[in-house]
C-alpha cells in the first residue's frame, strides 16, 4: 500500500476526518483552513510520542491512538479552551492493515470523545512516532494561563491523583492487580479523559491552570513560577482513588500523586468565592491548599508541619 493509498483509507475516510464546524477544509490538500469566531483566539500545543519512550514497544494500536489523542487534548482543557480538531504526523516501520485500522478506530473513539476533527498531518516511514498538534479555540484574553495566581487563592485539582502512575506499574509488569484493582487504573492510562468541560467552566473563574502530566509537586511548581508565588498543598487533602489505595497502600499511593505523571486532571487556582458555586454545580473540585506569598511548593501535614518529599516528578534529560 502506498502512503497516499494509506492516507486515504485509513485517515482521511476516518468519521473524525469529516469537515464541519470550524474545519472550512481538511485532508486533502496543502493546508487545512479553520474559521474562527469574531474576538476568539486559536489554542494550539504538540506533543511528541516515542516508542520505549513513552509507551511500551508492542502496545495495542488502538489503545495507543486513543491515549496520544487524550493526553494531547488535556492541554487544551488546561487553558480552557474549545477544541476544534488536531494534526497528526505519523511515523511507521511498516504500514499493516491491521495496525492502521485498530489505530484510526482509536483515534476515531478519542476524536469523538473530545469532539475534535481530524484536520491533517504527515505520514512517514521510521521508528514508530507519533506527533499529534491540537488546536481550540476560546474568547480572547479568556485563557487560563499559569501566570495568574495570586495569595489567598486556593489551590484546587480536577479528581482523584496517581492513578496514571499506579496504572504505569501495571502496563510495565511491574505490578499485578485483580480485575477489580486494575481495570479502572488500566482505563484511566489508556483512556485519560482530558477535563474539557472543567476546563472551560473555569473561564473567567479560576486564576491559573495546568493539567497535570509530570507529578503534582513539578507541575504546581510551574504555576507557582510563573505566577511568582507560593504554594501550600496539605498533603492529607490530595484526593486518591479506591484502586490506587489497594494497588500500592497509602504511603506509595501518595508518592504516585506527588511525583508519578500521567494523570492528566487540571491543577488550578481559585479566589475562594469562587467554589460554592462550582461545587454546587457538581464540578469535581477538590482544594488540596493556598496560594500564599513567597516561592516554591511546600507541603504539610493537616498540623501545618512540613512533610519531606524528595522527588519532584519526571523529567527528561535530567540525571
Ligand atoms: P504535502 O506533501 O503537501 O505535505 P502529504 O502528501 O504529506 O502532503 O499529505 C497529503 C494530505 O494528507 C494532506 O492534506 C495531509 O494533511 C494529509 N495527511 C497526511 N498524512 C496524514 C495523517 N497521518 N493523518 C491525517 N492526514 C494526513
Ligand atoms: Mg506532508
Amino acid at each position: 500500500m502506498g502512503e497516499f493509498e494509506l492516507i486515504r483509507h485509513y485517515f482521511a475516510a476516518a468519521t473524525c476526518a469529516r469537515s464541519g464546524g470550524e474545519v472550512l477544509l481538511g485532508i486533502g490538500d496543502d493546508c487545512a483552513l479553520l474559521a474562527l469566531p469574531a474576538g476568539e483566539v486559536l489554542a494550539v500545543s504538540t506533543d511528541t510520542l516515542v516508542e520505549t519512550v513513552h509507551f511500551p514497544g508492542g502496545c495495542d494500536p488502538e489503545l495507543l491512538a486513543q491515549r496520544a489523542l487524550g493526553v494531547s487534548a488535556s492541554d487544551l482543557a488546561a487553558m480552557g479552551a474549545t477544541p476544534i480538531g488536531f494534526t497528526l504526523a505519523l511515523t511507521l516501520p511498516e504500514a499493516r492493515p491491521s495496525w492502521l485500522e485498530a489505530f484510526s478506530r482509536g483515534l476515531d473513539a478519542m476524536a469523538a470523545r473530545c469532539a475534535m476533527r481530524l484536520l491533517g498531518g504527515d505520514t512517514t516511514r521510521g521508528p514508530l512516532s507519533l506527533t499529534l498538534t491540537v488546536f481550540g479555540r476560546l474568547p480572547r484574553g479568556a485563557a487560563l494561563t499559569r501566570s495568574g495566581a495570586r495569595p489567598g487563592d486556593l489551590l484546587c485539582v480536577g479528581g482523584p491523583l496517581g492513578d496514571g502512575a499506579g496504572a504505569l506499574a501495571l502496563v510495565l509488569g511491574q505490578r499485578q492487580a485483580p480485575p477489580s484493582v486494575a481495570d479502572a487504573l488500566l482505563a484511566r492510562y489508556w483512556a485519560p479523559r482530558p477535563q474539557l468541560d472543567l476546563g472551560q467552566a473555569l473561564r473567567g473563574r479560576a486564576s491559573a491552570a495546568l493539567d497535570i502530566s509530570d507529578g503534582l509537586l513539578g507541575d504546581c511548581g510551574h504555576i507557582a513560577t510563573a505566577s511568582g508565588v507560593a504554594l501550600r498543598i496539605e498533603s492529607e487533602r490530595i484526593p486518591l482513588s479506591a484502586p490506587l489505595l489497594q494497588l500500592l497502600g497509602h504511603e506509595q499511593a501518595l508518592a504516585a500523586a506527588l511525583a508519578g505523571g500521567d494523570d492528566y486532571l487540571l491543577a488550578f487556582t481559585l479566589p475562594p468565592d469562587q467554589l460554592p458555586s462550582l461545587q454546587a454545580q457538581g464540578w469535581p473540585v477538590h482544594p488540596i491548599g493556598t496560594v500564599e506569598a513567597g516561592s516554591g511548593v511546600r507541603l504539610v501535614d493537616s498540623a501545618g508541619a512540613p512533610v519531606a518529599f524528595a522527588d519532584q516528578g519526571y523529567r527528561h534529560f535530567s540525571s
